[in-house]
């Protein structure tokens, strides 16, 4: 009998607990949003779709091709293309391709970039009906300054500042036949005395038999 009662006050006890988180969350105003006319308010750790950032004040680009995003990238989904700047003999970027497709959003590629330049953007709306186009390229890539100076104040990231103009190209080396006659020294012609037939010492003449006193 006394068990039958504790069991009875127990589950009524267990009934008003859930009444009362009923009661709660009816007075509460709704956590969901209304989404996409709503969009969340995310993080600027969020890990969304992967860009780069421009120079919020220049908006030089500030990827230096360093390709270190690239070789530590573990679904190797970033490539990159460069070539050697023959002004400042640096590594000067062409082309920058990231599969979107393959990439697991790890985060990786932006700890390691030394310029800021590879973020985590919060966007995350970004199905698409053909593997070919989550293949993004430089153009897609690179955001603009108001986006950059955007990111840049959300992660709390320093401001890049603006490179090293380029060196002066060097003068062209004067063409040699463009040099004053006057500053090449004249190579004189080496004149080589022709041996005159009466320089040369006349040959001795044949002495003369004697002529036997007689
Ligand atoms: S987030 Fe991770 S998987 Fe995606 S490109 Fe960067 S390193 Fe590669
Ligand atoms: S790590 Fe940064 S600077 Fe280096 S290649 Fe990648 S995006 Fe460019």
């Amino acid at each position: 009998m006394f068990a039958l009662v504790g069991r009875s006050i127990e589950s009524l006890y267990q009934v008003a607990r859930g009444l009362k988180t009923v009661f709660k969350h009816t007075v509460r105003p709704p956590i969901t949003k209304n989404f996409p006319d709503d969009m969340p308010d995310l993080p600027g750790h969020f890990r969304g779709r992967l860009a780069l950032a421009v120079n919020p004040q220049t908006s030089e680009h500030l990827c230096i091709s360093c390709l270190q995003c690239e070789r530590v990238c573990p679904d190797k989904c970033i490539q990159i293309t460069s070539h050697k700047s023959p002004e400042t003999n640096k590594p000067e970027l062409i082309e920058f391709k990231i599969d979107h497709g393959l990439c697991m959003f790890c985060g990786l590629c932006t700890e390691v970039c030394p310029t800021s330049c590879i973020i985590n953007t919060n966007d995350f709306e970004m199905a698409d009906y053909t593997r070919e186009s989550l293949v993004y390229d430089l153009k897609r890539l690179t955001l603009s300054q108001d986006e950059s100076a955007h990111y840049f104040a959300k992660k709390e990231l320093p401001m890049p500042k603006p490179k090293p103009p380029k060196p002066a190209a060097k003068p062209a080396a004067p063409a040699a036949a463009a040099k004053p006659a006057e500053d090449k020294p004249e190579a004189k012609p080496e004149v080589k005395a022709e041996a005159k037939p009466q320089d040369l010492p006349a040959a001795p003449a044949p002495e003369s038999p004697k002529k036997e006193e007689q």
